[in-house]
């Protein structure tokens, strides 16, 4: 028997005391994955959710980052009863259907996606943003049609429209119907770009698979925050086909836009501002 066995009976002898008292103090503070700073989690969220000691972007939700690009929090949301219809009955650990479900209660949204308008620096755009939470930001049919409809909203109102990732790439429980939407969406943003039309897309950690390997890397601007993970394949996989080991930062944004995959990194704090003057800029 270890030290810590002897030590730490498996029942606390406080009883359900001790263990109420940790629920307690549960969640107030944060550690830095990048940094191992500990920080106290409200002035990690006044302060945009970066650490303040390192600079690492922390993962926010959909509903967050659009609080946080539009004037005021405030926007309009679109499409958010479209629902997927479980084409292939896809069962692996459990069904597709419980699996949606259980994501739609615990996030309250009907899929990985938000799909909203509103007042960027006083001008008119429409954002979607993928949520990572609900199966890894995982696209399928219904994020295909959100994403489509959104770019014909911004043709035909002639309004730019900002996509910001975070996905693991197609879902897999709609097999061919997810791919097909990487040409879905694909094709809609040729139609915005044939309109004159602006669009930037914003790829945050991570943003891999069939998501880069379409509209991320469509955008007039592919813009990115720093540390995050883009990519198609993961490093595993890459290592294990080229039989060679990959450099320091591989797949992340400052590799990337040193090696021209992306226009810019762009901190939090400065997205904003960043895509207001982009937008000032194209539309004149
Ligand atoms: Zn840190």
């Amino acid at each position: 028997m270890s030290w810590w066995t002897r030590q730490k009976p498996s029942v606390s002898p406080e009883g359900p005391e001790e263990s109420s008292r940790t629920v307690k103090t549960e969640g107030l503070w944060t550690k830095c994955d990048s940094c191992g700073q500990i920080t106290w989690r409200k002035a990690l969220e006044d302060g945009l959710h970066v650490c303040p000691k390192c600079g690492h972007h922390f993962k926010i939700d959909a509903r967050t980052r659009l609080e946080l690009l539009f004037d005021n929090g405030q926007f309009e949301e679109f499409d958010s009863t479209l629902n997927s219809t479980d084409p292939l009955q896809f069962v692996d650990s459990k069904s597709y259907k419980d699996r949606l479900a259980g994501m739609q209660k615990s996030t309250s949204l009907r899929d990985a996606i938000i799909s909203a308008s509103g007042l960027l620096n006083g001008r008119r755009v429409n954002v979607c943003v993928l949520e990572l939470k609900f199966i890894g930001g995982s696209m399928g049919a219904v994020m295909g049609e959100m994403i489509t409809r959104s770019i014909e909203r911004s043709i035909a109102y002639k309004i730019p429209i900002v996509i910001v990732s975070a996905s693991g790439g197609a879902r897999m429980q709609e097999g061919a119907i997810s791919l097909m939407q990487l040409a879905k969406i694909s094709s809609a943003l040729m139609r915005l770009d044939e309109a004159g039309i602006p669009y930037i897309s914003v790829l945050t950690d991570p943003t891999t698979g069939g998501v880069t390997a379409s509209f991320a890397m469509l955008g007039d601007l592919n813009i990115a925050e720093p540390g995050a993970l883009i990519g198609f394949a993961g490093p595993r996989v890459i290592e294990q086909t080229i039989r060679q080991k990959l450099p320091d930062g591989f797949q992340r944004s400052e590799f990337l836009l040193k090696h021209g995959f992306l226009d810019a990194v762009v901190a939090r704090g400065d997205m904003k501002t960043f895509i207001a003057n982009a937008l000032d800029f194209f539309c004149i």
